[in-house]
């Protein structure tokens, strides 16, 4: 069973935190659908078979019909169970939600951010508040139901108030799945500059961790379930394609410029830059050179990062022992938890998790 990402790199313009890999132009996107699909029959057959699809950006919704349509005729869909597309509020409209439907799309992953109008006007978000809960009620009324909304918390202005408004008027909506990541300041974004010039102003650590408490409290009473640092999940609507990276072992085929790809023994990345990855196709990646040791750390980061936790019985037997010894001391005081030979960190101190994990890297 494999996963397949689609890298969609465009944007209509960048917003103030993002750090993701896109460009704002357009004009190359008949190029880059067409690269995708060469890439994709190139090298298809470096997994298996294909169960989940996920195309992500970017910003897939600024495809038009046509583009998306080819693109998605192109995919191994025949065994696929979960087919997500990444989208923005302002695309999302009946004829959208009935194409993507056509063609088999039954998973929307929609960034909201936020419900404050004025924040959205600040990270400079092309929506409303008002559009972002539309575009979820457009979705359900054209019969996709399983949408997972990308928040933000940690972001500068976003008061308590605002965040538990947030929260509450997307959870009541009907959505199935939430990820909420804590703002990170990359650097070279314009959101870095605009703190550098006193223009903005960052969260401090006491307030990110009272809006993180806040987040599971409200996720958890409205029935999800706290399933991954950053990810929450009504019953059974956990993200099949994300939880294939966390187990230890899948694979997944990553097309489009700055994808990632784990055939079960060799990574690949494709170029970041979308000139050099369209002059280098069908095969525009390059091989990361792993030793076991960066494998076995990769494996121990993401799985500490999930409820699951890491499975002891998944990796040799003296690294397992190793861990268990330096996991002693987390064990002792209940902030980890060891169950059916699966060491985890409470997700209490998730947000902290980090600083766990750098004692149990080998
Ligand atoms: S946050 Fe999303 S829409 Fe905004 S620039 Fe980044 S990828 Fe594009």
């Amino acid at each position: 069973m494999a996963g397949l990402y689609i890298h969609i790199p465009l944007c209509r313009s960048k917003c103030i935190y993002c750090d993701f890999y896109s460009t704002a132009v357009l004009t190359r996107a008949d190029a880059v659908v067409n690269g995708l699909i060469a890439e994709l029959h190139h090298r298809r057959a470096e997994v298996g078979q294909i169960t989940t699809i996920y195309i992500g950006g970017g910003t897939p919704s600024v495809l038009s019909y046509a583009q998306i349509r080819s693109l998605a005729e192109a995919l191994p869909t025949e065994h696929c169970r979960e087919f997500t597309i990444e989208a923005n509020p302002e695309d999302i409209t009946a004829d959208t939600v009935a194409l993507w439907r056509s063609l088999g799309i039954n998973r929307v992953s929609m960034g909201v951010q936020t419900l404050s109008d004025d924040i959205l006007r600040t990270l400079r978000r092309r929506h409303t508040a008002a559009q972002a809960l539309q575009a979820i009620a457009t979705l359900q009324q054209g019969g996709i139901t399983n949408i997972s909304c990308d928040v933000i918390y940690g972001l500068p202005g976003l008061t308590t108030e605002l965040w538990a408004n947030t929260l509450h008027r997307l959870l009541d909506s009907g959505i199935t799945h939430l990820s909420a990541y804590c703002l990170t300041v990359y650097e070279g974004t314009m959101l870095n500059r605009m703190i550098e010039r006193g223009q903005l102003h960052e969260a401090d650590d006491e307030s990110e961790a009272a809006q993180f408490d806040l987040l599971r409290q409200i996720a958890v009473a409205h029935g999800f379930e706290h399933y991954e640092i950053a990810n929450f999940a009504r019953p059974g609507f956990h993200s099949r394609h994300n939880s294939a990276y966390w187990l230890d072992d899948s694979q997944w085929l990553g097309i489009g410029p700055s994808a990632h790809s784990f055939d079960g023994t060799v990574r690949r990345i494709d170029h970041p830059d979308t000139a050099r990855w369209l002059a280098e196709l069908p095969y525009p990646c390059t091989i990361e050179e792993e030793t076991a040791t960066e494998r076995l750390n990769d494996f121990i980061v993401a799985a500490l990062r999930t409820a699951r936790g890491l499975d002891l019985a998944a990796i040799a037997p003296q690294d397992a022992s190793a861990i268990l010894r330096d996991a002693e001391p987390y064990l002792a005081n209940g902030s980890m938890t060891l169950i059916d030979n699966h060491l985890a960190i409470k997700a209490e101190h998730w947000l902290i998790a980090d600083s766990f994990i750098r004692r149990l890297l080998r």
